[in-house]
């Protein structure tokens, strides 16, 4: 695909980051597989979950699972029209503020990774009351503002 494409485009947290199965990475892929399903002789994998761009050069990234269609819509318009795609690269949190949402450590004493975790989803766990599992990924340090990151 890399080869027949003038730009690529990786799409969620598989794609972006290993996704979930990457966990196991550094662990025994045995033991874990021998944890999961009753025949694991049966399973063929890899031992690590690595992002596509770790591979191949990529010219953009949208994380998240699953992704969010304006920023989706975001890098179609910017490739359509020959700029580069503009995506914040503040944490979760501004946008759960931003949304009035009340903070779920704070008030309910649950656990959260809004803080660490890059924008996009529009705070879509904690406003249905359930804390940032970070399936956007590191928010790159920038907690209240910062420049594209998607575009490599
Ligand atoms: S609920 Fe989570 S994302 Fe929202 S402000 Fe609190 S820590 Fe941040
Ligand atoms: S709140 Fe966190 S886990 Fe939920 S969709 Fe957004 S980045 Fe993913």
């Amino acid at each position: 695909m890399r080869e027949s494409s003038r730009v690529l485009v990786t799409i969620g947290a598989c794609a972006a980051s290993g996704g979930v199965q990457a966990l196991r990475n550094g662990r025994d892929l045995g033991a874990v597989a021998g944890a999961v399903y009753p025949r694991p002789e049966l399973l063929a994998a890899l031992a690590t979950s690595t992002p596509i761009a770790a591979h191949v050069p990529v010219d953009a990234e949208l994380r998240g699972c699953p992704v969010d269609k304006r920023q989706l819509l975001e890098v179609l318009t910017a490739f359509l029209a020959g700029r580069r795609p503009q995506i914040r690269a503040h944490a979760v949190c501004l946008e759960c503020k931003q949304r009035g949402i009340v903070c779920l450590p704070v008030a309910r004493g649950l656990p959260c990774m809004g803080p660490i975790t890059h924008a996009g989803c529009g705070a879509l766990c904690p406003s249905y009351g359930r804390g940032c599992f970070g399936c956007y990924g590191p928010s790159d340090g920038a907690p209240a503002g910062g420049t594209s990151w998607i575009y490599r």
